[in-house]
């Protein structure tokens, strides 16, 4: 059987899920944590920033019954952040999902405020700020002087070193990072990140609340990105690097949605708007590394006005009202162009091989992460990819397809991309090691 090409029969889908089930059980396991460690109390939360993240994490929280207060620093912001909240839950109740009562009983346990001190008798903090490490330091050098001790101090940040967020507090074991996904009332997972020095007692509290909150919360160590954005960088580079040598946007995300994803990747960057990450893109490229290979293909769509289904046009165009992606000759000629402009040759690439190219760099980066310790095991990797980022339920995540493929067909792949490409190939000693002694990602543990 060709793992990547052909669909799981049903005693394959039935595995696949079961393996989903246990790991999404083990995940709640910390080994060096007791399971009946005592929790620390959540009764009343403060949510800093009331933007796209703090107002669904407000929600979130209200729809268990714990009392929230939002705290934005622009009256503005507060505002509409509210307005979204009450407007999330209008929607709800209008397609019938939700009882007025239980509405006004949630929305009763959001309260607003722009004053951090108004939250002072709060038990958990969680920062939803911009994505600013000197912005959220400044936060927790507030939330220091004015929680209470014992209270929790998370930061809902997409990747940044929450060691260094918590060095500004004299606390740090009780700072941890909870991140959310966006929509951050309905999307199901929570990486719970343990700095250095976070307490035991916080990261078995933050994980159980995630669980009470109907979520699946996966551990992960320090590392950019975390667990769940270290892999899809390399997914998504893949993909890009894929269109310069001569990849159609449509061909990748016929091959993504052939192999059992719901959208491919070009439509997902087209609903989230390509120029979400637009900034730091462009902050970071004076700094980067120039002995590899990068791709500025979306900032170049963005510079163009091409953002996606919300300006009409992005890596396909949109008809108005529709957000049915169709092909569009004006970004295919503009990716032709590009491949010259870097001396590429184009030729075609097969189905097969695309998705090599962006579920391996996945599976190798996945290595890199057990390895050092920052996934506890293959199987939280493989939730975080099933509930977090649309990776096919019944294919079991990246880390049980490569089993499945067997790791020592995966390394010569790798390797074959590394004499190909280059650094971002680098093939994780884990990876090889467990080919070699015809190991499995299921079976290894850390240690
Ligand atoms: P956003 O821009 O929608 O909202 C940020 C809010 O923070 C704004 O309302 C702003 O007024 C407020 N704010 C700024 N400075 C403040 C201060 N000093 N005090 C109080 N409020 C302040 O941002 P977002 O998309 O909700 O992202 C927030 C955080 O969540 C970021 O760290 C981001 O990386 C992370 N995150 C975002 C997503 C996503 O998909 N949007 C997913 C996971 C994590």
């Amino acid at each position: 059987m060709n793992f990547l090409l052909d669909k799981p029969d049903h005693a394959q889908r039935e595995r696949a899920a079961d393996h989903v089930v246990i790991a999404k059980r083990e995940a709640a396991q910390v080994p060096d944590i007791p399971a009946d460690v005592p929790l620390r109390p959540i009764r009343r939360v403060a949510v800093i920033g009331a933007g796209t993240m703090g107002g669904g994490i407000a929600m979130a929280l209200a729809n268990i019954g714990i009392p929230v207060t939002v705290i934005d620093a622009d009256a503005a912001g507060l505002d509409r952040g509210l307005a979204r909240v009450r407007a999330n839950y209008a929607g709800s109740l209008s397609r019938g999902k939700l009882e007025q009562t239980a509405m006004d009983e949630r929305l009763a346990l959001i309260g607003g405020t722009l004053s951090l001190a108004d939250a002072a008798d709060c038990d958990l903090f969680i920062e939803a700020v911009f994505e600013d490490i000197a912005l959220k330091q400044g936060i927790f050098r507030q939330l220091d002087e004015i929680a209470r001790p014992g209270a929790i101090l998370a930061s809902n940040t997409s990747g940044l070193d929450v060691d260094a967020i918590a060095a500004v507090t004299k606390r740090p074991q009780d700072v941890v990072g909870a991140h959310f996904f966006s929509p951050a009332h309905v999307m199901k997972l929570l990486e719970v990140v343990r700095a250095t020095a976070t307490a035991p007692d916080v990261i078995a509290t933050l994980m159980d609340l995630g669980r009470r909150m109907g979520k699946v919360a996966v551990l992960s160590r320090i590392y950019p990105g975390f667990i769940g954005n270290a892999l899809f960088r390399n997914y998504t580079r893949e993909a890009h690097f894929l269109l310069e040598e001569g990849a159609l946007p449509h061909e990748v995300d016929a091959a993504l949605v052939r192999f059992g994803y719901a959208m491919g990747i070009f439509a997902v960057h087209d609903m989230a708007g390509n120029d979400v990450g637009y900034q730091t893109r462009k902050a970071q490229m004076a700094t980067r590394p120039t002995d590899r290979r990068w791709n500025d293909l979306i900032m170049k769509l963005v510079e163009m006005g091409r953002l996606g289904q919300k300006s009409g046009a992005g890596w396909y165009r949109y008809e108005a009202g529709n957000r049915n992606p169709q092909r569009d000759p004006a970004v295919e000629a503009f990716i032709v162009e590009e491949s010259t402009r870097l001396r590429f040759e184009r030729k075609p690439i097969s189905e097969e091989e695309i998705l090599k190219r962006c579920l391996y760099g996945m599976i190798n980066e996945g290595a890199k992460l057990l390895e050092q310790g920052i996934a506890l095991r293959a199987g939280d990797i493989d939730v975080v990819y099933v509930t977090g980022y649309g990776f096919p339920a019944d294919r079991g995540g990246p880390m049980y397809l490569a089993d499945r493929i067997g790791l020592a067909n995966v390394v010569a792949d790798v390797q074959r991309f590394h004499a190909q490409h280059g650094h971002w190939w680098e093939p994780a000693p884990l990876l090889q090691r467990l080919a070699r002694e015809n190991g499995s990602f299921a079976a290894y543990r850390a240690g």
